[in-house]
Protein backbone atom coordinates (compact mmCIF):
# COMPACT_ATOMS: atom_id res chain seq x y z
CA UNK A 1 0.00 0.00 0.00
CA UNK A 2 1.45 3.35 -0.97
CA UNK A 3 1.78 6.38 1.16
CA UNK A 4 -0.84 8.00 -1.13
CA UNK A 5 -3.31 4.91 -0.51
CA UNK A 6 -2.93 5.99 3.23
CA UNK A 7 -3.45 9.39 2.63
CA UNK A 8 -7.05 8.66 0.84
CA UNK A 9 -7.73 6.40 3.67
CA UNK A 10 -7.49 8.91 6.02
CA UNK A 11 -9.13 11.70 3.91
CA UNK A 12 -11.95 9.30 3.39
CA UNK A 13 -12.45 8.69 7.08
CA UNK A 14 -12.59 12.53 7.51
CA UNK A 15 -14.70 13.44 4.39
CA UNK A 16 -17.50 10.58 5.86
CA UNK A 17 -17.13 12.65 9.51
CA UNK A 18 -17.52 16.11 7.81
CA UNK A 19 -20.32 14.76 5.82
CA UNK A 20 -22.30 13.60 8.78
CA UNK A 21 -21.41 16.47 11.25
CA UNK A 22 -22.86 18.66 8.65
CA UNK A 23 -26.21 16.83 9.33
CA UNK A 24 -25.79 17.39 13.52
CA UNK A 25 -26.18 20.53 15.41
CA UNK A 26 -22.88 20.30 17.54
CA UNK A 27 -20.83 23.70 17.66
CA UNK A 28 -17.58 23.75 15.24
CA UNK A 29 -15.80 23.64 18.95
CA UNK A 30 -16.73 20.46 19.50
CA UNK A 31 -16.52 18.53 16.46
CA UNK A 32 -13.02 19.67 15.87
CA UNK A 33 -13.26 18.24 19.78
CA UNK A 34 -14.22 14.97 18.30
CA UNK A 35 -12.30 15.42 14.74
CA UNK A 36 -8.64 15.30 15.81
CA UNK A 37 -6.30 12.29 16.85
CA UNK A 38 -5.39 13.49 20.14
CA UNK A 39 -2.09 11.37 20.99
CA UNK A 40 0.64 9.65 18.33
CA UNK A 41 3.49 7.86 19.46
CA UNK A 42 5.84 7.13 17.22
CA UNK A 43 8.64 5.38 17.92
CA UNK A 44 11.64 3.49 17.34
CA UNK A 45 13.33 0.68 18.77
CA UNK A 46 16.13 -1.84 18.17
CA UNK A 47 15.16 -5.72 18.05
CA UNK A 48 18.16 -8.67 17.22
CA UNK A 49 17.49 -10.58 14.24
CA UNK A 50 19.97 -13.30 13.39
CA UNK A 51 23.01 -11.71 13.79
CA UNK A 52 22.16 -8.23 12.51
CA UNK A 53 20.03 -5.62 14.46
CA UNK A 54 16.89 -3.96 12.76
CA UNK A 55 15.48 -0.81 13.63
CA UNK A 56 11.46 -1.63 14.02
CA UNK A 57 9.18 1.46 13.42
CA UNK A 58 6.18 1.40 15.12
CA UNK A 59 2.97 3.63 16.54
CA UNK A 60 0.11 3.52 19.02
CA UNK A 61 -2.61 6.31 18.14
CA UNK A 62 -5.17 7.17 20.86
CA UNK A 63 -7.65 9.57 18.88
CA UNK A 64 -10.30 9.72 21.82
CA UNK A 65 -9.65 9.76 25.67
CA UNK A 66 -13.67 11.15 25.58
CA UNK A 67 -13.74 7.87 27.49
CA UNK A 68 -11.35 5.48 29.11
CA UNK A 69 -9.56 3.20 28.72
CA UNK A 70 -8.64 3.91 24.91
CA UNK A 71 -9.41 0.45 22.87
CA UNK A 72 -7.86 -0.60 19.55
CA UNK A 73 -6.25 -3.61 17.86
CA UNK A 74 -2.05 -3.68 16.60
CA UNK A 75 -1.79 -4.58 13.32
CA UNK A 76 1.57 -6.45 11.96
CA UNK A 77 1.81 -5.26 8.14
CA UNK A 78 4.81 -3.79 6.04
CA UNK A 79 2.68 -1.02 5.01
CA UNK A 80 1.63 0.44 8.50
CA UNK A 81 2.40 3.92 8.42
CA UNK A 82 1.35 6.96 10.85
CA UNK A 83 -1.77 8.40 9.08
CA UNK A 84 -3.26 4.59 8.55
CA UNK A 85 -3.04 4.21 12.04
CA UNK A 86 -4.39 7.40 12.79
CA UNK A 87 -7.59 6.90 9.89
CA UNK A 88 -8.16 3.61 12.17
CA UNK A 89 -7.77 5.18 15.55
CA UNK A 90 -9.92 7.49 14.58
CA UNK A 91 -12.98 4.58 13.07
CA UNK A 92 -12.32 2.83 16.70
CA UNK A 93 -13.91 6.01 18.44
CA UNK A 94 -16.66 5.95 16.30
CA UNK A 95 -17.34 2.03 16.50
CA UNK A 96 -16.99 2.08 19.95
CA UNK A 97 -19.94 5.10 20.35
CA UNK A 98 -22.15 2.84 17.56
CA UNK A 99 -22.28 -0.48 19.76
CA UNK A 100 -22.10 1.57 23.09
CA UNK A 101 -18.75 0.56 24.06
CA UNK A 102 -17.80 2.48 26.79
CA UNK A 103 -13.88 3.09 25.60
CA UNK A 104 -12.04 5.68 23.58
CA UNK A 105 -10.84 4.88 20.34
CA UNK A 106 -7.06 3.71 19.20
CA UNK A 107 -5.42 1.84 16.82
CA UNK A 108 -1.36 0.27 16.84
CA UNK A 109 0.65 -0.80 14.18
CA UNK A 110 4.20 -2.58 13.74
CA UNK A 111 5.70 -2.14 10.56
CA UNK A 112 7.09 -5.49 9.56
CA UNK A 113 5.94 -8.46 7.56
CA UNK A 114 5.27 -11.07 9.52
CA UNK A 115 5.04 -13.76 7.52
CA UNK A 116 8.61 -13.14 6.96
CA UNK A 117 9.56 -13.13 10.82
CA UNK A 118 10.41 -15.94 12.79
CA UNK A 119 8.31 -16.98 15.85
CA UNK A 120 11.16 -15.71 18.31
CA UNK A 121 11.22 -12.78 16.15
CA UNK A 122 7.64 -11.49 16.26
CA UNK A 123 8.05 -12.22 20.08
CA UNK A 124 11.21 -10.45 20.57
CA UNK A 125 9.51 -7.30 18.80
CA UNK A 126 5.95 -7.40 20.34
CA UNK A 127 7.67 -7.72 23.64
CA UNK A 128 9.82 -4.73 23.56
CA UNK A 129 6.88 -2.64 21.29
CA UNK A 130 5.13 -3.50 25.04
CA UNK A 131 7.93 -2.37 27.04
CA UNK A 132 7.57 0.81 24.67
CA UNK A 133 3.59 1.51 25.81
CA UNK A 134 4.43 0.92 29.52
CA UNK A 135 7.52 3.41 29.38
CA UNK A 136 5.00 6.26 28.15
CA UNK A 137 2.18 5.23 29.71
CA UNK A 138 0.24 4.16 26.54
CA UNK A 139 -0.88 0.95 27.95
CA UNK A 140 -2.79 0.06 31.16
CA UNK A 141 -6.39 -1.19 31.78
CA UNK A 142 -7.30 1.73 32.67
CA UNK A 143 -5.20 3.91 29.85
CA UNK A 144 -5.46 1.89 26.52
CA UNK A 145 -6.36 -1.93 25.99
CA UNK A 146 -4.82 -3.24 22.80
CA UNK A 147 -6.47 -6.51 21.04
CA UNK A 148 -5.40 -8.06 17.97
CA UNK A 149 -6.15 -6.90 14.28
CA UNK A 150 -4.61 -7.52 10.89
CA UNK A 151 -1.69 -10.02 11.34
CA UNK A 152 -2.11 -10.38 14.69
CA UNK A 153 -3.45 -13.19 16.98
CA UNK A 154 -4.21 -14.44 20.65
CA UNK A 155 -0.79 -15.13 20.57
CA UNK A 156 0.62 -12.12 20.52
CA UNK A 157 -2.04 -10.88 22.85
CA UNK A 158 -0.59 -13.67 25.45
CA UNK A 159 2.89 -12.09 24.81
CA UNK A 160 2.02 -8.12 25.48
CA UNK A 161 -0.15 -9.22 29.25
CA UNK A 162 3.08 -11.08 30.08
CA UNK A 163 5.73 -8.28 29.25
CA UNK A 164 3.12 -5.97 31.23
CA UNK A 165 3.07 -8.10 33.95
CA UNK A 166 6.69 -8.26 34.52
CA UNK A 167 6.49 -4.81 34.74
CA UNK A 168 3.03 -4.49 37.06
CA UNK A 169 2.91 -7.62 38.82
CA UNK A 170 1.31 -6.89 42.25
CA UNK A 171 -1.76 -4.35 39.96
CA UNK A 172 -4.55 -6.59 40.73
CA UNK A 173 -6.40 -5.49 37.35
CA UNK A 174 -3.50 -6.11 35.09
CA UNK A 175 -4.48 -8.71 33.02
CA UNK A 176 -7.42 -6.30 31.61
CA UNK A 177 -4.67 -4.58 29.85
CA UNK A 178 -5.14 -6.29 27.02
CA UNK A 179 -7.95 -8.48 25.28
CA UNK A 180 -8.05 -10.99 22.66
CA UNK A 181 -5.76 -13.04 24.69
CA UNK A 182 -6.37 -17.09 24.77
CA UNK A 183 -8.73 -18.29 26.71
CA UNK A 184 -6.05 -20.05 28.73
CA UNK A 185 -4.68 -16.65 29.90
CA UNK A 186 -7.80 -14.85 30.84
CA UNK A 187 -9.36 -14.66 27.69
CA UNK A 188 -12.96 -15.21 26.66
CA UNK A 189 -14.57 -17.52 25.12
CA UNK A 190 -16.25 -16.46 21.76
CA UNK A 191 -13.73 -13.66 20.97
CA UNK A 192 -12.03 -15.30 18.06
CA UNK A 193 -15.11 -15.79 15.79
CA UNK A 194 -16.34 -12.54 17.57
CA UNK A 195 -16.12 -10.25 14.53
CA UNK A 196 -17.17 -12.54 12.28
CA UNK A 197 -20.12 -13.46 14.01
CA UNK A 198 -21.03 -9.77 14.51
CA UNK A 199 -20.99 -9.29 10.37
CA UNK A 200 -23.73 -12.15 10.90
CA UNK A 201 -25.95 -10.63 13.20
CA UNK A 202 -25.22 -7.00 11.45
CA UNK A 203 -26.13 -8.29 7.81
CA UNK A 204 -28.92 -10.56 8.83
CA UNK A 205 -30.65 -7.10 10.40
CA UNK A 206 -29.90 -5.47 6.96
CA UNK A 207 -31.71 -8.04 4.86
CA UNK A 208 -34.61 -8.13 7.10
CA UNK A 209 -36.13 -5.68 6.42
CA UNK A 210 -38.53 -5.99 3.02
CA UNK A 211 -38.88 -2.48 2.22
CA UNK A 212 -34.65 -2.11 1.39
CA UNK A 213 -34.73 -5.65 0.17
CA UNK A 214 -37.51 -4.73 -2.20
CA UNK A 215 -35.92 -1.62 -3.45
CA UNK A 216 -32.76 -4.10 -4.48
CA UNK A 217 -34.72 -6.18 -6.03
CA UNK A 218 -33.81 -9.39 -3.73
CA UNK A 219 -36.20 -11.16 -1.13
CA UNK A 220 -35.38 -11.25 2.47
CA UNK A 221 -33.37 -13.47 4.63
CA UNK A 222 -29.91 -14.80 4.12
CA UNK A 223 -30.98 -18.03 2.51
CA UNK A 224 -30.08 -18.62 -0.90
CA UNK A 225 -27.92 -15.41 -0.93
CA UNK A 226 -25.38 -15.20 -3.53
CA UNK A 227 -22.11 -14.03 -1.32
CA UNK A 228 -18.87 -13.52 -2.04
CA UNK A 229 -15.52 -13.19 0.41
CA UNK A 230 -12.44 -11.42 -0.18
CA UNK A 231 -10.01 -12.32 2.77
CA UNK A 232 -9.86 -15.40 4.68
CA UNK A 233 -7.79 -14.72 7.60
CA UNK A 234 -10.24 -14.31 10.80
CA UNK A 235 -12.53 -11.98 10.49
CA UNK A 236 -13.67 -13.65 6.37
CA UNK A 237 -12.97 -16.86 7.74
CA UNK A 238 -15.70 -16.96 10.70
CA UNK A 239 -18.31 -14.72 7.85
CA UNK A 240 -17.94 -17.54 5.79
CA UNK A 241 -18.18 -20.52 8.27
CA UNK A 242 -21.32 -18.73 10.07
CA UNK A 243 -22.94 -17.53 6.73
CA UNK A 244 -23.23 -20.86 5.14
CA UNK A 245 -24.49 -22.73 8.64
CA UNK A 246 -27.34 -19.96 7.68
CA UNK A 247 -27.88 -21.38 4.14
CA UNK A 248 -26.08 -18.35 2.37
CA UNK A 249 -24.19 -19.34 -0.81
CA UNK A 250 -20.72 -19.13 -0.79
CA UNK A 251 -19.98 -18.46 -3.89
CA UNK A 252 -17.11 -16.55 -4.72
CA UNK A 253 -13.82 -16.59 -2.45
CA UNK A 254 -10.49 -14.22 -2.41
CA UNK A 255 -7.09 -14.21 -0.66
CA UNK A 256 -4.11 -12.80 -1.44
CA UNK A 257 -2.88 -15.33 -4.07
CA UNK A 258 -6.09 -15.55 -6.43
CA UNK A 259 -9.14 -16.20 -5.97
CA UNK A 260 -12.28 -19.08 -6.93
CA UNK A 261 -15.40 -19.17 -7.80
CA UNK A 262 -17.85 -21.85 -7.94
CA UNK A 263 -19.50 -21.97 -11.48
CA UNK A 264 -22.39 -24.45 -10.11
CA UNK A 265 -23.63 -21.56 -7.96
CA UNK A 266 -24.46 -24.19 -4.97
CA UNK A 267 -21.94 -22.63 -3.02
CA UNK A 268 -18.35 -23.83 -1.74
CA UNK A 269 -17.73 -25.83 1.69
CA UNK A 270 -15.56 -23.12 3.31
CA UNK A 271 -14.41 -26.00 5.64
CA UNK A 272 -13.20 -27.85 2.45
CA UNK A 273 -11.90 -24.80 0.52
CA UNK A 274 -9.52 -24.02 4.01
CA UNK A 275 -8.74 -27.74 3.52
CA UNK A 276 -7.41 -27.28 0.18
CA UNK A 277 -5.72 -24.03 1.01
CA UNK A 278 -3.52 -25.53 3.73
CA UNK A 279 -2.95 -28.80 1.39
CA UNK A 280 -1.83 -27.02 -1.42
CA UNK A 281 -0.55 -23.96 0.22
CA UNK A 282 -3.13 -21.85 -1.95
CA UNK A 283 -6.67 -21.51 -3.11
CA UNK A 284 -6.53 -21.91 -6.10
CA UNK A 285 -7.23 -24.63 -8.54
CA UNK A 286 -9.74 -25.80 -6.17
CA UNK A 287 -11.99 -28.66 -7.75
CA UNK A 288 -14.42 -27.64 -9.72
CA UNK A 289 -13.60 -24.05 -9.00
CA UNK A 290 -12.93 -21.57 -11.85
CA UNK A 291 -9.88 -19.55 -11.06
CA UNK A 292 -9.81 -15.92 -11.05
CA UNK A 293 -6.69 -13.98 -10.93
CA UNK A 294 -5.31 -10.84 -10.22
CA UNK A 295 -6.94 -11.99 -7.34
CA UNK A 296 -9.07 -8.55 -6.78
CA UNK A 297 -11.39 -9.04 -10.09
CA UNK A 298 -13.32 -11.26 -7.55
CA UNK A 299 -14.96 -8.27 -6.15
CA UNK A 300 -16.52 -8.05 -9.25
CA UNK A 301 -18.21 -11.14 -9.53
CA UNK A 302 -22.03 -11.15 -10.10
CA UNK A 303 -23.82 -11.56 -6.14
CA UNK A 304 -26.00 -10.17 -3.87
CA UNK A 305 -23.82 -9.50 -1.21
CA UNK A 306 -19.72 -8.82 -1.30
CA UNK A 307 -17.41 -8.99 2.01
CA UNK A 308 -14.76 -7.23 1.72
CA UNK A 309 -12.52 -8.63 4.89
CA UNK A 310 -8.63 -8.06 4.27
CA UNK A 311 -7.70 -4.72 4.14
CA UNK A 312 -8.50 -1.10 3.57
CA UNK A 313 -8.95 0.73 0.15
CA UNK A 314 -9.91 -2.20 -1.89
CA UNK A 315 -13.12 -0.55 -3.90
CA UNK A 316 -11.99 2.45 -4.99
CA UNK A 317 -12.14 4.60 -8.13
CA UNK A 318 -10.61 2.14 -10.63
CA UNK A 319 -13.22 -0.33 -9.96
CA UNK A 320 -16.67 0.93 -8.11
CA UNK A 321 -18.34 1.05 -11.69
CA UNK A 322 -17.32 -2.51 -11.96
CA UNK A 323 -18.75 -3.62 -8.57
CA UNK A 324 -22.18 -5.84 -9.17
CA UNK A 325 -22.94 -6.83 -5.74
CA UNK A 326 -26.46 -5.26 -4.37
CA UNK A 327 -24.96 -5.13 -0.59
CA UNK A 328 -21.35 -4.46 0.45
CA UNK A 329 -20.94 -5.43 4.15
CA UNK A 330 -17.66 -3.92 5.47
CA UNK A 331 -16.18 -6.43 7.47
CA UNK A 332 -12.55 -4.79 6.58
CA UNK A 333 -12.00 -1.68 7.76
CA UNK A 334 -12.39 1.29 5.58
CA UNK A 335 -12.18 -1.05 2.54
CA UNK A 336 -14.10 1.42 0.41
CA UNK A 337 -13.16 4.91 -0.26
CA UNK A 338 -15.13 8.28 -0.19
CA UNK A 339 -14.97 8.31 -3.87
CA UNK A 340 -15.85 5.24 -4.88
CA UNK A 341 -18.34 5.25 -2.21
CA UNK A 342 -20.28 8.01 -4.30
CA UNK A 343 -20.15 5.84 -7.45
CA UNK A 344 -21.66 2.90 -5.37
CA UNK A 345 -24.64 5.07 -3.47
CA UNK A 346 -25.27 6.22 -7.03
CA UNK A 347 -26.23 3.01 -8.41
CA UNK A 348 -28.26 2.27 -5.35
CA UNK A 349 -25.85 -0.50 -3.42
CA UNK A 350 -26.27 -0.33 0.43
CA UNK A 351 -23.52 0.10 2.32
CA UNK A 352 -23.01 -1.51 5.50
CA UNK A 353 -20.21 0.32 7.22
CA UNK A 354 -17.43 -1.06 9.03
CA UNK A 355 -17.70 1.51 12.11
CA UNK A 356 -20.78 -0.71 12.85
CA UNK A 357 -20.46 -4.24 11.23
CA UNK A 358 -16.95 -5.25 12.31
CA UNK A 359 -17.43 -3.47 15.51
CA UNK A 360 -18.44 -7.39 17.34
CA UNK A 361 -14.83 -7.68 17.94
CA UNK A 362 -14.38 -4.81 20.09
CA UNK A 363 -18.08 -5.53 21.08
CA UNK A 364 -16.56 -8.71 22.67
CA UNK A 365 -13.35 -7.02 23.74
CA UNK A 366 -15.19 -5.55 26.34
CA UNK A 367 -16.98 -8.29 27.74
CA UNK A 368 -13.52 -9.30 27.88
CA UNK A 369 -12.31 -7.02 29.81
CA UNK A 370 -15.23 -6.84 31.89
CA UNK A 371 -14.42 -10.44 33.05
CA UNK A 372 -10.86 -9.54 34.07
CA UNK A 373 -11.86 -6.40 36.00
CA UNK A 374 -14.38 -8.82 37.86
CA UNK A 375 -12.15 -11.76 38.27
CA UNK A 376 -15.22 -14.39 37.25
CA UNK A 377 -16.07 -16.36 34.57
CA UNK A 378 -19.43 -15.21 32.86
CA UNK A 379 -21.73 -18.09 34.37
CA UNK A 380 -19.82 -19.08 36.58
CA UNK A 381 -22.49 -17.78 39.81
CA UNK A 382 -25.76 -17.98 37.86
CA UNK A 383 -26.04 -21.29 35.45
CA UNK A 384 -26.48 -24.00 38.15
CA UNK A 385 -29.02 -22.06 39.87
CA UNK A 386 -31.02 -21.21 36.46
CA UNK A 387 -30.86 -24.85 35.54
CA UNK A 388 -32.49 -25.88 39.01
CA UNK A 389 -34.78 -23.42 38.69
CA UNK A 390 -36.35 -24.48 35.28
CA UNK A 391 -36.01 -28.32 36.45
CA UNK A 392 -38.10 -26.81 39.55
CA UNK A 393 -40.62 -25.60 37.17
CA UNK A 394 -40.74 -28.53 34.90
CA UNK A 395 -41.44 -30.87 37.94
CA UNK A 396 -44.38 -28.60 38.76
CA UNK A 397 -45.84 -29.14 35.43
CA UNK A 398 -45.75 -32.28 35.68
CA UNK A 399 -46.92 -32.85 38.54
CA UNK A 400 -49.90 -30.63 37.44
CA UNK A 401 -50.66 -32.20 33.91
CA UNK A 402 -49.81 -36.04 35.22
CA UNK A 403 -47.73 -36.23 31.69
CA UNK A 404 -43.64 -36.36 31.55
CA UNK A 405 -41.69 -34.08 29.47
CA UNK A 406 -39.19 -36.12 27.72
CA UNK A 407 -35.57 -36.21 28.84
CA UNK A 408 -33.94 -34.21 25.56
CA UNK A 409 -36.90 -31.42 25.59
CA UNK A 410 -36.01 -31.20 29.41
CA UNK A 411 -32.45 -30.45 28.90
CA UNK A 412 -33.58 -28.06 26.46
CA UNK A 413 -35.45 -25.96 28.75
CA UNK A 414 -32.91 -26.27 31.23
CA UNK A 415 -29.88 -25.28 30.08
CA UNK A 416 -27.94 -22.90 32.21
CA UNK A 417 -26.25 -19.87 30.38
CA UNK A 418 -22.74 -20.47 29.46
CA UNK A 419 -19.54 -18.09 28.94
CA UNK A 420 -20.36 -18.51 25.21
CA UNK A 421 -23.95 -18.60 25.33
CA UNK A 422 -23.82 -15.18 26.84
CA UNK A 423 -21.33 -13.68 25.32
CA UNK A 424 -22.92 -14.25 21.99
CA UNK A 425 -26.61 -13.40 23.15
CA UNK A 426 -24.31 -9.89 24.38
CA UNK A 427 -23.00 -9.66 20.55
CA UNK A 428 -26.47 -10.63 19.39
CA UNK A 429 -28.10 -7.88 21.39
CA UNK A 430 -25.50 -5.43 20.79
CA UNK A 431 -25.74 -5.63 16.97
CA UNK A 432 -29.34 -5.79 16.75
CA UNK A 433 -29.66 -2.41 18.70
CA UNK A 434 -26.80 -1.06 16.89
CA UNK A 435 -28.33 -1.54 13.58
CA UNK A 436 -31.66 -0.30 14.08
CA UNK A 437 -30.61 3.03 15.28
CA UNK A 438 -28.65 3.40 12.71
CA UNK A 439 -31.16 2.42 10.08
CA UNK A 440 -33.85 4.86 11.93
CA UNK A 441 -31.32 7.54 11.55
CA UNK A 442 -31.04 7.14 7.86
CA UNK A 443 -34.83 6.57 7.25
CA UNK A 444 -36.24 9.48 9.67
CA UNK A 445 -33.90 12.17 8.56
CA UNK A 446 -34.07 13.23 5.03
CA UNK A 447 -30.02 14.91 4.84
CA UNK A 448 -29.04 11.66 5.76
CA UNK A 449 -28.15 9.85 2.58
CA UNK A 450 -26.62 6.24 3.44
CA UNK A 451 -26.06 4.07 6.51
CA UNK A 452 -22.45 5.18 6.93
CA UNK A 453 -23.69 9.05 7.28
CA UNK A 454 -26.04 7.10 9.91
CA UNK A 455 -23.59 5.53 11.94
CA UNK A 456 -21.39 8.39 12.04
CA UNK A 457 -24.06 10.81 13.23
CA UNK A 458 -25.06 8.50 15.78
CA UNK A 459 -21.64 8.15 17.00
CA UNK A 460 -20.70 12.14 16.53
CA UNK A 461 -24.14 12.64 18.76
CA UNK A 462 -22.99 10.34 21.86
CA UNK A 463 -19.40 11.95 22.23
CA UNK A 464 -20.76 15.28 21.86
CA UNK A 465 -23.13 14.85 24.72
CA UNK A 466 -19.85 14.18 26.78
CA UNK A 467 -18.07 17.00 26.17
CA UNK A 468 -21.57 19.30 26.22
CA UNK A 469 -21.94 17.12 29.72
CA UNK A 470 -18.41 18.18 30.88
CA UNK A 471 -19.06 21.82 30.35
CA UNK A 472 -16.07 21.86 28.16
CA UNK A 473 -17.86 23.54 25.16
CA UNK A 474 -20.63 25.21 24.56
N1 LIG B 1 -8.98 -4.76 15.78
C1 LIG B 1 -10.39 -4.89 15.99
C2 LIG B 1 -11.12 -3.71 15.38
O1 LIG B 1 -10.63 -3.07 14.46
C3 LIG B 1 -10.72 -5.14 17.45
C4 LIG B 1 -10.38 -4.07 18.41
C5 LIG B 1 -10.54 -4.45 19.88
O2 LIG B 1 -11.04 -5.52 20.17
O3 LIG B 1 -10.15 -3.63 20.71
O4 LIG B 1 -12.23 -3.43 15.70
Amino acid sequence: MSANSHQDFYDSVQRYFDRAAAVTDHSKGILEQIRHCNSVYRMHFPVRIGNDVKVVEAYRVQHSQHKLPCKGGIRYSESVNQLEVMALATLMTYKCAVVDVPFGGAKGGIKINPRECSVDELERITRRYTAELVRKNFIGPAIDVPAPDYGTGPREMAWILDTYLAFNNSMIDAYGCVTGKPVTQSGIRGRIEATGRGVFYGIREVVKNKEDMDALDLTTGLEGKKVVIQGLGNVGYHTARIFQEHDALLIGLAEYEGAIYDPTGKGFDIEKVMKHRKETGSILNYPGATNIEPTEKALELDCDILIPAALENVIHNGNAHLIKAKIIGEAANGPVTADAEETLLKKGVILVPDMFLNAGGVTVSYFEWLKNLSHVRFGRMGRRFQEAASSRMLDVVESLTGRSVKTEAREMVTHGASEIDLVRSGLEDTMINAYHAIHKTWRDNPKVTDLRTAAFAVAIDKIAVIYKELGVFP
